[in-house]
């Protein structure tokens, strides 16, 4: 049997509670990774892979990292995926008996991380824990451990709903219970997220103050991540919030899939913020009023009160420049307060963090004091309500130095007068230091050596120093040789000796109680950061007002109207992020007129034309007002929206193992069921994955239903241009097409958007701008020309439109495209019969088959064969 020495048997033992960690082993000033852990620390962090023997012949793999680099090493291993176990020696090995007493003092997994690389400075980092409540509902919890934001919502759907939540907001680690981890392993692993178990939840006593005002069946999850993350992180959560609970009709409800259809956060080609509406707004100059733009996207509100006092401050803000310019210049001193009042609660606040906590403090008195003074009302009132935290400021003040290092262990972080036995360490320390400059001087007169000088270093201390050319013509008898250099010796004399051991006492104790002074101040200011985080949360919400103000004043924005009825007037409105992106070519701004007795649109247009663009555009300005921005357009008159639901663009989800079509339909399906008459559709070029009849009929149908049961604003564009007949049946449906001329032949695209249908698709122009071969070109317009000649034969007729779903001739089998045309394109080569056909045709129609005998019949089959030989 293997028998291992006493450190690693308690290695072993430690290790049983971190089976899904990598333990990091505290050993003087490494931290070492033994066995499995080792072999696969040392791949994927590139460091030597070596052995220990211990007591035993088979040597244990080993790994190990300097504890004073250790952190990039956890970095990249959480970046990976991986959690990491913190093992550290609790007691002082000059006082262990045996081995040193270690435990493991926090694990840092891809959810809790608080320092680093993975933390971008505006984005949130949040950890979610999730459960199932019920059939089709998900209770959902989230907080960032840097900032102490949490968050709890319900989710309607299932796993596919929960993961693509999950994504919306980047998480990177999710607390399941066993039943969810199985549902949701095969999603995750596609995506990068972290299932972590947690089978407690935190005690009722000490949740009480997070959870119980939320309701019931969300207090088990948030409880669940409660718990998880103070098993984890072992130390105060001082900071966590209470949870943010908001029913969700206070919102404008967008579903994962519409938000990242519109592009508000992430783009849907590179996923990042480029080209998103996110982009275009961000003008914040703080980290908090980045993430808060962020979380404001996510949630656009839904009352208009809410909405109208956000405008207001807009208004006022955009109106005087002076005001503007001068907040900026305050705001860009002020730092993370979330973030550093986040590392007060963890105990990892360093002197520089504190420094950063009073300049930013310093800026508030000042911010408040412009707005106040601004003469305007709702920015005086924003004013008045900041608490400027002065006693946190002055306690800082009194406390820290001007310019601390960022190590608390190396002194000058406590300012002189803060202590008054610190300030006698510190006179003893100086006042040694004076007497050694007067002791440096006395030598030199006295050996009348000019570059005599005294020196300290951490080895050998004090000394004197003397060159090698004066040593043959000095006295050295005073003098203790220390040490030998190339072209000097040190020395050391009784008197220095003494003076030494007085000064490096005072500077070890001034040192040690500086860090205790440290620590103390640190927990004082645990009871100011409900404080600090309330003034934190008003600073980025004045940065994201701000901000909204500049890109209003920059891309020439308007204040949007909101009335009670549905209608919705937008008159020259614009896609802001296609109007920036397309630089200085002029963007063509377009109306949308909804109204109650006209509140669907049928939109046709060349492919390429602008469709697409314009339904974005709408659903933008809607997003844009509901947050309390102005928007890109010369008039907006609007409804309060409930929720937005999109259908556009093909994003297959292949890890479901769904078709584009699939991916379609569900997506349909969704904003059928839970659209309300309040809602917005817009369904792009609906039915497209499937045969032409198919997709009609599809699409058809899904108007009528909207139609008649939702009654929603709803944009729909098609290239059917068989359903602008229905403009004569659905009463509240109007057609309109975005216009396109031929120029020379070739398509000009106006991307204006006009009254009545498209007259043509411009298929074929738009495949010759992309420059087709121009054999394909030729053959595509003469079967293009023989197919119209046909289908306008075979169109059917509006009385038939009138009845779902049999309203459009079925082919016996489905038929794709290319077999219609291709079917289509033999009978009009030849399009009528021949005469000795017919007779053909007539002498099979007469024949009684059945008085027929097999021989005549045999003649009569030859006759007919020569007939159509033309043999007779
Ligand atoms: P469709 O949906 O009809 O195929 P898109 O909406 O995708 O067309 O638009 C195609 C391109 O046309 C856009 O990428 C944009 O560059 C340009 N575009 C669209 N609308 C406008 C507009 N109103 N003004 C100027 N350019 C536009």
């Amino acid at each position: 049997m293997t028998t291992y020495t006493p450190m690693m048997q308690q290695y072993m033992l430690v290790k049983q509670d971190y089976k899904d960690a990598f333990l990091f082993y505290r050993l003087g000033d490494f931290y070492e990774l033994f066995f499995d852990d080792a072999i696969n620390a040392s791949q994927l962090l590139e460091i030597t892979l070596t052995a220990r023997a211990g007591n035993t012949d088979n040597p244990i793999p080993m790994c190990g990292v300097p504890h004073h680099s250790a952190q990039g090493y956890i970095e990249t291993l959480v970046a990976k995926g991986y959690k990491v176990a913190i093992c550290e020696q609790t007691e002082d090995p000059k006082h262990a008996k045996g081995v040193v007493k270690r435990e493991v003092v926090q694990v840092i997994t891809p959810g809790t991380i608080t320092e680093g690389k993975a933390l971008d400075g505006k984005s949130n980092h949040f950890i979610a824990a999730a459960e199932s409540i019920g059939e089709t509902e998900i209770a959902f919890a989230y907080l960032d451990v840097s900032t102490g934001e949490s968050n709890c919502s319900i989710i309607e759907g299932s796993a596919k709903q929960l993961i693509q939540q999950v994504q919306s907001y980047a998480i990177k680690e999710v607390i399941v219970t066993e039943q969810l981890q199985l549902l949701l392993a095969e999603y995750a692993e596609a995506g990068g997220i972290v299932l972590s178990l947690e089978t407690e939840e935190m005690e009722g006593v000490r949740a009480a103050q997070y959870v119980n005002h939320l309701p019931a069946n969300l207090q088990g999850v948030a409880k669940r991540l409660l718990q998880y993350v103070e098993r984890t992180q072992m130390r105060s959560l001082s900071h966590i919030q209470p949870f943010n609970y908001t029913e969700a009709n206070n919102f404008l409800r967008i579903d994962t899939n519409s938000k990242r259809n519109l592009e508000l956060i992430q783009s849907i080609r590179s996923g990042d913020s480029k080209g998103t509406l996110l982009w275009l707004l961000d003008e914040t100059v703080t980290a908090m009023g980045g993430r808060k733009l962020k979380q404001w996207l996510h949630q656009p509100l839904a009352n208009k009160k809410a909405i109208e006092s956000r405008q207001s401050i807009v208004t006022e803000l955009l109106e005087d420049f002076f005001l503007r310019d001068e907040l900026t210049g305050l705001l860009k001193n002020v730092y993370d307060l979330e973030r550093l009042a986040g590392r007060v609660a963890f105990g990892s606040v360093g002197g520089r963090d504190l420094a950063q906590l009073r300049e930013s403090l310093r800026q508030v008195p000042k911010i408040q004091e412009k707005l106040i003074n601004s003469g305007h009302e709702k920015c005086s009132i924003l004013g008045q309500k900041l608490d400027v935290c002065d006693d946190v400021e002055q306690l800082l003040a009194e406390a820290i130095t001007d310019h601390p290092p960022i190590s608390i262990k190396e002194g000058d972080v406590i300012r002189d007068g803060y202590n008054k036995q610190l300030d006698e360490y510190r006179d003893a320390s100086r006042n040694g230091k004076d007497w050694i400059a007067q002791l440096e001087q006395k030598e030199r007169e006295i050996t009348g050596i000019k570059n005599l000088k005294i020196g300290y270093n951490r080895v050998f201390g004090y000394y004197i120093e003397i060159t090698k050319s004066h040593l043959n013509n000095t006295d050295l008898s005073r003098f203790e040789r220390k040490q030998t250099l190339a072209n000097a010796e040190r020395f050391i004399t009784e008197e220095l000796k003494e003076k030494e051991a007085l000064i490096l006492n005072a500077e070890e104790q001034s040192l040690a109680l500086e860090y205790n002074l440290f620590v103390a101040l640190r927990d004082r200011l645990k009871v100011f950061i409900p404080r600090v985080q309330a003034l934190a949360a008003e600073i980025s919400e004045l940065d994201v007002l701000m901000s909204f103000a500049a890109v209003t004043d920059k891309y020439r924005f308007t204040k949007p109207e909101f009335h009670e009825g549905r209608g919705l007037r937008i008159i020259e409105g614009r896609h802001p992020v296609v109007e920036k992106m397309l630089n200085k070519q002029s963007y063509v701004p377009n109306d949308c007129i909804l109204t109650d007795d006209k509140n669907m649109m049928l939109i046709t247009g060349p492919n390429m034309s602008g469709k697409s663009t314009y339904m974005r555009q709408v659903a933008l300005i809607v997003v844009l007002a509901q947050i309390g921005c102005y928007v890109p357009a010369d008039e907006a008159i609007l409804p309060i929206t409930d929720q937005i639901f999109t259908r556009i663009g093909a994003a297959d989800d292949l890890v479901a193992g769904q078709s584009t079509f699939m991916v379609e339909m569900l997506e349909s399906q969704h904003a059928i069921t839970h659209a309300t008459k309040n809602s917005l559709l817009l369904f792009d070029e609906i039915g497209r994955g499937t045969s032409t009849y198919d997709g009609m009929s599809l699409a058809q149908a899904m108007m009528e239903y909207i139609h008649e049961e939702i009654g929603a604003n709803t944009l729909f564009s098609t290239h059917y241009h068989e359903l602008t007949d229905l403009e004569n049946e659905l009463v509240r449906l109007q057609n309109v097409h975005v216009s396109a001329t031929e120029q020379d032949g070739r398509v000009v695209f106006l991307h204006k958007v006009k009254k009545g249908a498209a007259d043509k698709s411009y298929g074929v122009h738009v495949a010759e701008l992309a420059e087709m071969p121009e054999a394909i070109l030729q053959r595509a317009r003469i079967l293009l020309e023989q197919f119209e000649a046909t289908h306008t034969a075979e169109k059917p007729s509006k009385s038939d439109l009138k009845h779902t779903p049999a309203v459009v001739e079925q082919p016996p089998e489905k038929q794709t495209d290319e077999e219609l045309q291709l079917s289509l394109f033999s009978i009009s080569e030849e399009p009528a019969i021949a005469p000795e056909q017919q007779e053909v045709l007539d002498a099979l129609t007469k024949l009684n088959v059945m008085g027929t005998t097999p021989m005549q019949a045999m003649t009569l089959l030859y006759e007919l064969q020569q007939k159509l030989l033309g043999n007779k």
